[in-house]
């Protein structure tokens, strides 16, 4: 007897394979799953539209040689703004990279998941612009992962708030700027971004992507915690190598990115909370 098992899962990649055949990864509340659509691709299949990329559906799986086999697919949600701008899905694309790097497990799955699936409806939506969408998702996706950076207090003072800040990334710490200044370390984060950093850690679920900054703001938001993305994960990701071709094409604008100290010019709203 076939051993047959369901479960939600959202389809991270979607590879063609032999004739009409389609690979899939799938991040499900329990961790990655790697299943095999037998004829997905044909048209008339009954698994089409439920395998598709990023779809998220409630999938029967049972148990080949080497992997799962999708017996049936049906779709909960598909979030067809994606498929409306190369921004977008190439933003989703680095999503499905880290989650899949990160390969969470148990409880940690299911977080993940969550986030993501949320991640992707505000993305999908329009609802947030997609660096401060960006930011968030890395801050919060390292934070499950237990990459939660110290935000409390400047490491060496203590000193809470006021004036400029430089988190040191590769430490996961604060310095104020008098401290980063006796470390020769250039402050990076201005007071907005600082508030904003620690909203996106500290925040419940239900409120993470509520509040809104200034494209600076999101800027140097972007700038710390995609460099904190890299320092924790520690390899390259080929899915950001694209989406920085779409924001920064002949890589022209990098301000923020360098991570050189460049402070970008004042910020000019401070996280806040928009109610929804
Ligand atoms: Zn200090």
């Amino acid at each position: 007897m076939r051993t047959t098992m369901t479960t939600t899962g959202l389809v991270l990649r979607a590879t063609k394979t032999g004739e009409a055949d389609r690979a899939l990864l799938l991040l499900t509340p329990d961790g990655l799953v790697s299943a095999m659509a037998k004829g997905a691709l044909r048209m008339r299949s009954k698994l089409f539209s439920g395998t598709g990329l990023f779809c998220y559906s409630e999938f029967v799986l049972f148990e080949g040689k080497t992997m799962h086999v999708v017996d049936a697919a049906s779709v909960k949600q598909v979030f067809w703004g994606l498929h409306e701008d190369v921004e977008r899905m190439a933003l989703a694309m680095y999503y499905a990279e880290l989650a899949a790097t990160l390969s969470p497990t148990g409880e940690e799955a299911e977080a993940q998941l969550r986030l993501l699936l949320n991640s992707l409806y505000f993305l999908s939506e329009g609802k947030r612009p997609p660096r401060q969408l960006k930011a968030v998702y890395e801050l919060r996706a390292m934070t499950l992962a237990g990459f939660m950076p110290d935000l409390v207090a400047c490491a060496d003072c203590a000193k809470y708030e006021g004036g400029a800040f430089c988190f040191d990334a590769l430490r996961g710490c604060l310095y104020c700027a008098e401290c980063a200044a006796k470390r020769d370390l250039a402050c990076n984060l201005d007071t907005p971004a600082l508030s904003a950093m620690r909203y996106i850690v500290f925040s419940e679920d239900a409120k993470l992507f509520s509040f809104s900054v200034s494209p600076q703001v999101a800027q140097q938001l972007g700038a710390v915690t995609q460099h904190w993305t890299l320092v924790c994960l520690n390899r390259p990701l080929r899915s950001l190598e694209f989406l920085r071709t779409i924001w920064e094409p002949g890589g022209g604008d990098a301000t923020a990115e360098d991570m050189d100290g460049t402070v970008p010019s004042e910020p000019e709203t401070k996280p806040e909370e928009t109610g929804e």
